[in-house]
């Protein structure tokens, strides 16, 4: 992605794949002073003022719910309007932002590596902003570049889809995905499983480890439910028994469909010969 040209790319897939991760590494790339092959460096000036997240060539475009969440700064009024409780943090993008945003756009960039708008979770424009986005990316200015990332690509506007370069997240297979998940503290007995729970998509099997979900309970609890023993389940949240069962529904349809399980393995999805009474 970093060899290949073009001003603005939208990282695209389900939700767990790491889009927003990919997206905050290839603008820290692009801003760098001596990347490589593989990214940025993480050790010149650029880095240094990105990672403190005070780079002066970078704007990034978030829901404040989602900016007070990942740790990015807000802009100085919406931070004052916050803390005295005139209003709450959107939960979309603000078309006072993209406004900021766009003059940002039109300035020369200080230090002189071009500029950078990262824009997660995309779908969260609502169609003023996205039409402000577009305009920008129809005629962007010479040294701008746009990255953004979406789990739900479908609900962007097609002309904002049709003018980026696209990326699909696909889900791991075994491969990658448990050696990322023992990087990150997941024991690795219980990486696959975790993973398997979470339909192959790394960032969810974490957060379900995060959450508590013991990874061999997972794997007995479709046959405990069949037997109507909910001891299996009892410590779960309302939502984790919730997703649950929706990813265990989705599973039983799948396999009566002839298709695999996306979150169980197939002995776990073949149903009860008869119904518990
Ligand atoms: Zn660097």
């Amino acid at each position: 992605m970093l060899a290949q040209r073009g001003h603005a790319w939208l990282l695209h897939g389900p939700s767990g794949l790491g889009q927003y991760g990919l997206a905050v590494a290839l603008a820290q790339a692009w801003l760098c002073d001596q990347p490589t092959a593989d990214g940025a460096c993480g050790t010149c000036h650029s880095c240094h003022q990105f990672e403190v997240r005070a780079h002066t060539d970078l704007v990034v475009l978030m829901p404040e719910t989602a900016m007070m969440a990942l740790g990015w700064p807000l802009g100085e009024k919406a931070q004052a309007d916050i803390d005295d409780k005139k209003r709450k943090p959107s939960r979309e993008i603000r078309i006072d932002a993209m406004r900021d945003a766009l003059e940002f756009a039109q300035r020369t960039s200080g230090r002189g590596r071009g500029k950078v708008m990262l824009v997660y979770p995309a779908e969260r424009m609502n169609q003023v902003t996205a039409n402000a986005l577009l305009k920008t990316l129809e005629e962007p200015p010479g040294d701008m570049r746009f990255v953004l990332a979406t789990e739900a690509a479908h609900q962007l506007l097609p002309t904002i889809r049709s003018r980026c370069q696209g990326a699909h997240a696909c889900v791991a297979g075994t491969g990658a995905g448990p050696a990322w998940l023992q990087e990150e503290g997941v024991p690795a007995a219980a990486a696959t499983a975790l993973l398997r729970a979470a339909g192959g998509r790394p960032e969810d099997a974490l957060r379900l480890h995060r959450g508590g979900l013991d990874a061999q309970a997972w794997s007995r609890w479709p046959k405990a439910l069949a037997r109507g023993d909910m001891a299996t389940v009892a410590d779960w949240s309302p939502a984790q028994a919730v997703e649950a069962m929706q990813k265990l529904c989705h599973d039983l349809m799948a396999v009566q469909a002839g298709a695999a399980p996306a979150s169980s393995t197939r002995a776990t999805c073949r149903p009860p010969r008869r119904c518990p009474r």
